[in-house]
């Protein structure tokens, strides 16, 4: 089954989603061997979108054999013949942007704004950026024969399936690895069609193979002997038993996992850009985002002018269908990551904080959390320590700047971090101070392919993105 071009208004009817999908091996879509299958659903609605495949532990051979064999020739060929096969990837993905936009919205939940403006553009992005590194790794500081690691294992959250797909696909071909990836089990249908994209792109059979499955389908990923690299983004608590698994053999890791980003507002800062720039840092994706600024931390001088702008933003956010171009925050990404969300909130009022939830009417059926505010929260809160990867900002003050490092590093977490301020010195100073592997200034939630991203302590290790990025999937 595949998907097919349905030329039509900007709506569902953009994409055919087939009744079932199979797993994509060695260049062909195929069932599971004892043919188990799940279902995903849309969040926005509960409707089941399809049925597809569940990977067990004969797929899993079956990928990382197809793979194996296809790495001698696809490493032996010259940087620049595999930089075609990533051009053409990346131009076919902005020739199919409206499926992919709308097939993403539908199985995620996310806004088509933030779809078409932001994930399709950075994933073609991706795969132009490294396709243009293909042909130049010899020349590039790694020494004089870089060479590919083999066989990667990735495995990828649902929060932006497509991204994180691009971001751990894209520097593996370059480099001449073969890849089988596993996409999260609530959002396995971009990953699906990017295998079509593949073979319309004329790639090489089993070069990219994807495993669609649920955590056992990960962990057999991860444990098996065929690969030679694994590649995680995810939960803190799932990267652990991760690395517990690959500890004691060759496997090279890399780790992206979870965040407490602080976003630090300053007295001098342009108010109504920061206001801005904290909707965009905890609301954007309905806060499912691992560098999330879930921490406002707002000088005590401006504490008031800062909330009071804050809420009356907030009051005008559209909640609601997500294939509506108007629509700013959509649905959660499922079921259970909605109850996580409200346990966590619901510990910020049983933990003394205040609870403000931006007025909005919510629709009936789907999963939806609506955007909240917490005040008077202290360090010893769950909602200031915990990661609740939803649309919840827990707010804290600070006098001087030394307390704003202070409490902005006391975190297990280090993956991200804001600072607003008019003061080009104080910048500076703050991102050397700061323990977060990316500190964004006057800004927030700002990609792009050419800058290194990772965390520092529990938020993980290693760098995706940039040049630092092709280290991962190299020896040299
Ligand atoms: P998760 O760890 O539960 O799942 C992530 C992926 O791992 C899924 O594909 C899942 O099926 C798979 N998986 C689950 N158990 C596994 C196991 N034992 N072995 C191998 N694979 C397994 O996380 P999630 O709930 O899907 O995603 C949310 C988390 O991801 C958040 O904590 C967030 O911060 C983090 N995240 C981090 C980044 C980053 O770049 N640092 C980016 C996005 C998300």
């Amino acid at each position: 089954p595949m998907f097919e071009y349905a030329p039509a208004p900007e709506s569902r009817a953009v994409v055919d989603i087939a009744p079932s999908y199979g797993l994509f091996v060695d260049g062909e879509f195929r069932e599971a061997a004892d043919g188990r299958v799940f279902k995903t659903v849309s969040p926005s609605t509960e409707e089941v979108l399809a049925e597809v495949a569940h990977a067990g532990a004969e797929d899993v051979d079956a990928a990382v054999a197809a793979a194996r064999r296809a790495f001698g020739p696809w490493s032996a060929l010259p940087g620049a013949e595999r930089a075609k096969y990533l051009f053409r990837i990346a131009r076919i993905i902005q020739e199919r942007s409206r499926e992919l936009a709308v097939l993403e919205t539908l199985d995620n939940g996310k806004p088509i704004r933030e779809t078409r403006d932001t994930d399709l553009p950075l994933v073609a992005a991706h795969f132009f950026y490294y396709a243009g590194w293909a042909d130049k790794l010899a020349h590039a500081g790694f020494g004089p024969d870089p060479r590919p690691l083999g066989v990667a294992g990735q495995v990828i959250p649902w929060n932006f399936p497509l991204l994180m797909l691009a971001w751990k696909v894209a520097p593996a071909l370059a480099c001449g690895n073969t890849v089988v990836l596993k996409p999260a089990e609530t959002t396995p249908l971009s990953a699906l069609f990017f295998a079509d994209v593949c073979r319309q792109a004329g790639l090489p059979a089993g070069v990219v193979n994807i495993l669609t499955g649920d955590g056992s389908t990960g962990a057999a990923l991860v444990a098996h002997d065929g690969i030679d690299k694994v590649a995680f983004t995810g939960s803190t608590a799932v990267g652990r038993q991760i690395a517990r698994t690959v500890a004691g053999t060759a496997k090279k890791l890399t780790l992206e996992l979870g965040g407490k980003g602080a976003n630090i507002v300053f007295e001098d800062a342009p108010i109504d850009q920061a206001v801005e720039g904290i909707v965009n840092g905890i609301y954007f994706n309905q806060g499912q985002v691992c560098c999330a600024g879930s921490r406002l931390l707002v000088q005590e001088s401006v504490q008031d002018e800062v909330l009071d702008a804050l809420k009356r933003r907030l009051a005008t956010l559209r909640v609601g269908d997500p294939l509506d171009k108007n629509t700013d925050v959509g649905a959660v990404n499922s079921a259970e990551q909605l109850a996580r969300i409200t346990e966590l909130a619901d510990s910020g009022e049983a933990e003394g904080a205040e609870r403000w939830s931006a007025p909005c009417d919510l629709p009936e059926r789907g999963y939806w959390f609506a955007p909240t505010v917490f005040t008077g929260v202290t360090q010893a809160h769950r909602i200031a320590r915990e990661e609740i990867f939803g649309p919840v900002l827990s707010v804290l003050t600070f006098r001087t700047p030394d307390e704003a490092v202070a409490k902005a590093n006391n975190s297990q977490y280090g993956l991200s971090a804001g600072v607003w301020t008019e003061k080009g010195s104080r910048i500076l100073a703050m991102a050397s101070r700061l323990r977060a592997g990316v500190v964004w200034a006057n800004t927030f939630n700002k990609f792009d392919p050419t800058s290194p991203f990772g965390g520092y302590k529990e938020s993980g290790f290693g760098r995706e993105g940039g040049r630092h990025g092709l280290e991962a999937y190299l020896d040299v």
